[in-house]
């Protein structure tokens, strides 16, 4: 018998936020289709969580591949020191057009810490470049904006840092300006910008996501970026995982009224399909970059950055993104979300049910909610032996779906979900 891919596997990969000692043998995935995964086994999947927040127009999606595979064929890669390409150029055009309209400048990297490093590393010598000391940086409370060394010093300190803690540079947080709690938000981010030492504000806008889905509103996050504003602290919004469609508009700017100094995006950028980052900025602080003197460029690049077919797999999903459909899909999945949300609402298991919208949230009334309780080993566990991936956060589940779920499929995740809060209401954690 040839031996499995789990088996294999077993043997020489080392994988993500995972105890490899006790974690169970990873599912083998031969193909994706549309909302599905299937395994090795023979068994399918249902992607409720697109594949970690990526996967926004289903696996596999034959527009992205073909695109791709054209791309493949003409020009793979590039220096993009010294030379640029058609891929890099189109997708800044057609990017920022879709963006606020004070978004000016693209910046390539790899993934969305990446895209969360320049930003930072613009904001800094943004200050630097003209002699100004303001050298720190306001976060959210249980925020995360990535796992490299910058990204994780502006999030949450949590037992995932510790072993690095002494490594991440000074961060002041504020709480997030969820309902009922917007006063306390505003007046602490007031009470800090009376020093003038802080360069940027970085924030998740609307949904804090491994936060556990944490969600507040437009009009307190538009509070806290005019606040900045006055006191000329850089805003950096960070849609790496909102963006492309996720709450329910193509960004999560479209539903601000004020325009941040920054933004970064990845996941959702190339469909799901390749690694990209972005991170694009103001005309001013572009501006404060340029200069006689060498030493005021940005020195930070990427061995792949811009990688022309990365562009067009990013390229590809904007066709999507663009076409009429991708809005009545968003508007589908709401509605269903919306739907769910008000069956679940005061059943007994479940303390809250939080949607913003193509995400929906789930948080089950248990004792003890840390990430490692075992309740959240089970409820993955659960799910999968229903057909339906969905990951956990501690005891909060949620939704967040390619947009081509079918309303068949939702069904099914939604009776898994309901699954899930009789067992905890038989079983009581
Ligand atoms: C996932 C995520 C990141 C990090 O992106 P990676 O591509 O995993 O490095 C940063 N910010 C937010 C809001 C995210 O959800």
């Amino acid at each position: 018998m040839p031996k499995s891919l789990s088996e294999r596997d077993s043997v020489v990969s080392w994988h993500p936020y995972t105890q490899m000692q006790t974690a169970p043998p990873p599912i083998g995935i031969v193909k994706g289709e549309g909302a599905l995964l299937f395994s090795d086994e023979g068994k399918t999947y249902i992607d409720a969580v697109s594949s970690w927040w990526v996967n926004i127009h289903g696996h596999a999606h034959p527009h992205i591949a073909q695109r791709v595979a054209q791309q493949l064929q003409t020009l793979e890669h590039v220096i993009f020191a010294g030379f640029t390409h058609e891929p890099a150029v189109e997708l800044a055009e057609r990017l920022l057009r879709l963006l606020p309209n004070n978004q000016k400048r693209v910046f390539y990297t790899d993934n969305g810490s990446t895209a969360v490093e320049v930003a930072m590393k613009m904001a800094l010598q943004y200050w630097y470049n003209q002699g100004k000391e303001r050298t720190k940086i306001i976060a959210f409370e249980g925020s995360y904006h990535g796992d490299t060394f910058g990204a994780m010093s502006v999030s949450e300190r949590s037992i995932f840092t510790q072993p690095f803690r002494q490594y991440l540079f000074e961060v002041e947080f504020i709480p997030v300006p969820i309902p009922g709690k917007e006063a306390e938000s505003l007046s602490a981010l007031k009470a800090l910008l009376r020093q003038n030492e802080f360069a940027a504000f970085i924030y998740e806008p609307l949904v804090l996501g491994t936060a556990g889905m944490v969600m507040y509103s437009p009009e307190v996050l538009d509070e806290l970026m005019a606040l900045c504003q006055e006191h000329e602290v850089l805003t950096i919004q960070d849609e790496v995982m909102t963006g492309f469609g996720r709450t329910g508009k193509r960004f999560s700017a479209d539903h601000l009224t004020r325009q941040p100094d920054f933004m970064c995006f990845s996941k959702g950028l190339t469909g799901g399909t390749m690694a990209l980052g972005v991170t694009t900025s103001t005309h001013s602080i572009y501006e404060s970059f340029l200069s006689l003197d060498k030493t005021k460029a940005l020195f930070h690049g990427h061995s792949y950055t811009a990688n022309p077919v990365a562009c067009s797999a990013a390229l590809a999903s904007l066709d999507l993104v663009e076409k009429p459909q991708f809005s009545k899909d968003l508007e589908r999945i709401t509605r269903a979300h919306a739907n769910f949300a008000l069956e679940l609402k005061g059943k007994a298991g479940v303390k809250e049910v939080r949607q913003t919208g193509t995400i929906v949230a789930i948080e089950f009334a248990v004792g003890d909610t840390s990430y490692f309780h075992n309740l959240r080993d089970q409820l993955y566990h659960f799910a999968l032996d229903n057909g339906v991936l969905l990951r956990p956060l501690g005891n909060i589940v949620y939704v967040l779906p390619p947009y081509c779920i079918t309303q068949e499929q939702l069904d099914q995740v939604y009776a898994t979900i309901e699954g899930m809060r009789e067992l905890i209401e038989k079983n009581g954690f």
